[in-house]
């Protein structure tokens, strides 16, 4: 380590000083997650608030985006209720959550849950808050109640 000052002058100097920055090297943590490509279902998320009180009347899903009537890959605002298009349709679901910052989305596709804040999906059968509108919709969507996972 070298931390020895340069031993310069220690006399008055005449106007203004030099000051010297010392730079430490600091160790920035970077909290990158846990890096891998692997897409796990996370079993807990923050934004689980704004969820809609009244999941138990949800659209069926086959409704078409509100906003371009697109009839598939459709997603449900479990904010609001809204059902749009998919990031790879019209981005109406995304657009959704850039205007009015409703992250909870079900996929009327494959009854997944995505959490646009945690950009991650959420595991629908462990998160207690999702599991009956999961149980709802694929009720909606199969005719019958989900298999149970055993957890
Ligand atoms: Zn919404
Ligand atoms: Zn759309
Ligand atoms: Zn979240």
């Amino acid at each position: 380590m070298a931390n020895q000052e340069t031993g310069s002058s220690s006399s008055s100097a005449p106007q203004g000083h030099q000051v010297q920055l010392q730079q430490e090297e600091e160790e920035l943590l970077s909290i990158y997650g846990a890096e891998s490509g692997w897409v796990e279902a996370r079993t807990s998320c923050d934004h689980l608030a704004s969820l809609s009180a009244d999941l138990a009347h949800i659209p069926t899903p086959d409704t078409p985006c509100y906003r371009c009537q697109h009839p598939n890959e459709n997603w449900l605002c479990l904010c609001c209720k809204d059902v749009l298009c998919s990031r790879f349709v019209n981005k109406h679901m995304l657009q959704h959550f850039q205007q009015s910052n409703h992250c909870l989305a079900l996929s009327y596709s494959d009854l997944s849950v995505w959490c646009f804040s945690c950009d991650a999906y959420l595991d629908a059968q462990v998160i207690m808050q999702l599991r009956p509108v999961y149980e709802t919709a694929y009720i909606l969507k199969f005719g019958e109640a989900p298999p149970f996972r055993r957890v």
